[in-house]
């Protein structure tokens, strides 16, 4: 028998083998190691004819599901193996296999779910491209994208589609091991159980005729057409799923093709730095929860997919806009759309369950108590005077067919499991009516036949009891065992009493027993018919259930936009953004309306794209940049922002360079993460882009940073054009200004009063005077020693840098002086009192000498 475990063991190695035994499923080794402490079961040892005993835990086979569910919760992959032959046939050892492989990207079982999306992905990961598909087996969503790209940027790639996805579970091909990042990047994703696989078919001709089989071919043909990469992940993927499910799973809905270019592009970072569904630090805040008020899980999941998804079309983006509108004006009809929504259940992964044969009679009544407000639902938008609502009710299908159905055939609280009858209501088969009329016959003879029994002997504490095991006998205490008639026959003797049988109680037990048994199969039977019939119009279904998820998300949008007094933004065609008074979505919610300062926005313009925004730490220059990203985002979702008046282009993709951080997994120190995330931005940002730099180049020497972000503007203004803005302690940047037409300088005002600085949080045109960062220490309970000390270097530090400035300049000029120049040169430059005017002042009087000489020509100037 071990050696049978051990050749299954070998092919399932990634995963918790799970042995059937008899009653219960055995665990040995490693896994009985892992499964014992996960599971808090007891670990014991087994003699398995090896030298040492082997680590051994079980589980009973009948609750396996509870423990099944927590180890794959707990992120690992379960291999159920069953004995494949009646064990009394069997020659020698019973014939064992894995029948099921439950993983956290495959498991089904609702309990196990948040009401978020389980989704399952599969990469093909080509030199030439990235294949990756996606499923969600709970509620059948299947999406598919393929992407082009060069080797260098295929890891930021791939680390956006997986953020932006967020799977459970990743099975990608064994080829993408030669490509270190990607190694790396998989290693430190958490959370998600990654499975490799080895490409079994030649070509992608091969696997696009296998995907046939799990999709019309109209549809293959029409959407895989020409996309070999999501072709192979999407056959691959499919075929994980059905290895070891024998159910055709006939809720997987046809796959959407997610083109990357009808999307607003945010990489992982920026999403991350936004915070656009994951919390920055370890808070309860997101863009996502913001928005959220949504009343059921389908409507959650559509709001969170457009939430990761924003539109590019405005066309679509003004469609939600106008529902919005609608249950804006219409408050009265919102809010009772609202009480109807919440009465619907997760219809979804209802149809899911009972595609994969594991749904019971009670989520027939949850399917039935939600259909039952969809007359309602329909009802309510049809009478609305609003077109784009009456024809969204007019999509809905009542579903009357099915809830009649289900009224007609389930109890109203049935028991949960299938296998124990009960839950067929009487009038609906009349087979089963008699069959239960039968039982009921039976007992009722079996009290009357107790009397008669009582009667017959004068035993007058006779009774007839009842025992699972062992069925109906007749109890006579052992004072009466004299007066039991010949017809008794003796079965047990208990130590007051004994117990008998007769002939025709025996007749008696078996009416009742076998109308009892085939109740229940009939039952069984009866339930799976009524399954069968509502798996019919699973697309009707889906339908509704698609509907539903509309109008809850929009419904969500427009509750959010009255309570957190949004307006609807919107959109121009001269690539510019104009907000007035526009506020940060999450911190609001966080700091309350009233103590958030609302701050302006204009930006986009030929003579206004890039603004450098001066201020000391803490007066709100990252919340100001990251509030522009986010009221951007918003209004692409269709939703309305927080402003009072907004008026935007179409954003193609945003980036965020905000905060440090290292990555020591891939050897980057926090400067090169930095410049890495920099130079991603410069090769990818576009016209229509919005650039959001919180800080460049802080992390190498002063001079060097400065010249790397001083070049960044210059490059951006002149070559890229994308809008932009820039926090920075570099008060040398704000001279950009001057130089660059489409540069302007923004700063935060503070006011300096006799205790120090105040932050106003306002947003004002022109540089600021300084840094404030010793206030800012100061603010951060520094001692005043080291502060009064600090300001004193400062001014010192400030004299020799403005020197070294000059300096360094004229050093890195290769250019022949005449004698005749060089006097002249060094004439005027001794003009300079470096040691009375700022370092600013000095290097543009520098400049200006350098301009007026006519000298020395543009390569000094440069
Ligand atoms: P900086 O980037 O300049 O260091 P932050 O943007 O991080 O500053 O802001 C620091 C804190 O100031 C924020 O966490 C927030 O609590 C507060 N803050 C920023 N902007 C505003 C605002 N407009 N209104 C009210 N409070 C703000």
């Amino acid at each position: 028998m071990m050696q049978q475990y051990f050749d299954i063991k070998e092919r399932f190695q990634d995963s918790i083998l799970l042995f059937r035994l008899g009653d219960f499923y055995e665990m040995f080794f490693d896994d009985a190691l892992t499964a014992s402490k996960v599971l808090d079961i007891v670990l014991t040892k087994r003699d398995c004819g090896l030298e040492e005993k082997a680590p051994m835990c079980g589980i009973p086979h009948h609750v396996a599901d509870v423990y099944i569910n927590r180890l794959v919760s707990n992120g690992l992959k379960v291999a159920l193996c069953e004995q494949i032959e009646d064990p009394s046939l069997a020659k020698g050892i019973v014939d064992r296999d894995v029948v099921r492989v439950i993983s956290p990207g495959t498991i089904i079982d609702s309990e196990m779910f948040s009401k978020e999306n389980n989704f399952l992905m599969c990469i093909l990961l080509d030199e030439l491209g990235l294949g990756i598909s996606y499923i969600d087996i709970s509620t059948g969503e299947v999406k598919f994208t393929e992407l082009y790209t060069d080797k260098n940027d295929i890891v930021n790639y791939l680390e956006n589609e997986i953020t932006k996805v967020n799977p459970t579970e990743i099975i990608i091909n064994e080829d993408s091991k030669l490509n270190n990042n990607i190694v790396k990047l998989l290693s430190s994703l958490q959370g998600i159980f990654l499975t490799y696989y080895k490409l079994d078919l030649k070509s992608p001709e091969d696997y696009h005729n296998k995907l046939v089989k799990y999709f019309k071919k109209s549809v293959v043909e029409s959407k895989f057409k020409n996309k070999p990469f999501a072709t192979i992940s999407m056959t691959i993927l499919l075929d994980y799923v059905y290895k070891y499910q024998k159910n055709e799973l006939a809720h997987i809905n046809d796959p959407i093709f997610i083109k990357p270019q009808d999307y607003l592009a945010i990489d992982a970072r920026s999403r991350f730095n936004l915070e656009i569904s994951q919390n920055r630090t370890d808070g309860d805040y997101s863009l996502i929860k913001v928005l959220d008020k949504t009343s059921t899980p389908m409507g959650l999941r559509m709001l969170k997919s457009w939430v990761e998804n924003p539109l590019l079309d405005i066309s679509k983006i003004l469609k939600r806009q106008d529902v919005i509108d609608a249950f804006l004006e219409d408050q009265n009809l919102a809010n009772r759309l609202d009480l109807v929504l919440k009465n619907i259940y997760d219809i979804e992964r209802l149809i899911g369950k009972l595609s994969f044969s594991r749904a019971n009679a009670k989520d027939l009544i949850a399917l039935k108590l939600s259909i039952e407000h969809l007359p309602i639902l329909r009802k309510l938008l049809m009478e609305s005077t609003m077109k784009i609502l009456k024809s969204h009710g007019d999509t809905i299908d009542e579903l009357t067919d099915i809830f009649t159905l289900i009224s007609e055939s389930i109890i109203d609280d049935p028991p949960t499991s299938i296998k124990e009858g009960g839950m067929i209501k009487e009038g609906y088969s009349k087979e089963l009516d008699e069959m239960r009329y039968t039982s009921i016959k039976g007992k009722e003879r079996l009290v009357q036949y107790e009397m008669e029994q009582k009667e017959d002997t004068g035993i007058r504490s006779l009774k007839i009891v009842f025992n699972k095991k062992t069925g109906y006998f007749i109890d006579v205490t052992k004072s009466n065992s004299n007066l039991v008639p010949e017809n008794y026959h003796k079965v047990q003797t208990l130590t007051n009493s004994e117990r008998y049988t007769t002939n025709e109680l025996k007749v008696i037990e078996s009416m009742i027993f076998t109308s009892e048994e085939d109740t229940i199969i009939l039952e069984e039977k009866i339930f799976n018919d009524i399954r069968e019939k509502i798996l019919l119009s699973l697309l009707r279904i889906q339908n509704v259930c698609h509907q539903i998820a509309i109008i809850d998300a929009l419904l969500s949008l427009a509750i959010i936009a009255k309570t957190n007094n949004y307006v609807k933004p919107s959109f121009n065609n001269s690539n510019t953004i104009n907000i007035l008074k526009g506020r940060h979505p999450i911190i609001e919610t966080i700091i309350g309306d009233l103590n958030f300062i609302p701050n302006d926005v204009e930006i986009g313009a030929e003579d206004n794209l890039i603004q450098i925004i001066t201020g000391p730490n803490m007066s709100g220059k990252s919340t100001y940049l990251r509030q522009i990203a986010l009221i951007v985002i918003m209004a692409q979702i269709g939703s309305f922002v927080p402003a009072e008046s907004a008026d935007l282009c179409i954003v193609d993709k945003i980036f965020t360079r905000i905060g440090a951080s290292d990555n020591i997994l891939f050897g980057d120190s926090t400067f090169m993460v930095e410049m890495k995330e920099m130079s991603y931005i410069l090769q990818n940002a576009t016209k229509k882009s919005l650039i959001l730099l919180d800080e460049v180049g802080r992390g190498t020497s002063t001079f060097d940073g400065l010249s790397i972000a001083w070049a960044i503007v210059e490059h951006l203004a002149s070559k890229i054009k994308s809008k932009t803005l820039f926090a920075t302690h570099y008060q040398e940047l704000t001279q950009l200004d001057e130089k660059l037409s489409q540069v302007k300088n923004l700063s935060v005002q503070v006011e300096e009063g006799i205790d120090g600085i105040i932050f106003l949080h306002k947003i004002i045109k022109g540089s600021s005077s300084r840094s404030f960062g010793i206030e800012v220490a100061r603010l951060a309970g520094f001692p005043e020693t080291i502060t009064n000390r600090a300001k004193t270097v400062l001014k010192s530090i400030e004299k020799t840098s403005s020197f070294e400035i000059n300096k360094n300049k004229l050093d890195s000029v290769q250019v022949d002086f005449s004698s005749y120049q060089k006097d002249a040169f060094i004439k005027s430059i001794s003009a300079i009192d470096i040691d009375h005017i700022s370092p600013i002042d000095a290097l543009n009087k520098l400049s200006q000498i350098i301009d007026e000489s006519k000298l020395i020509g543009d390569d000094l100037n440069d």
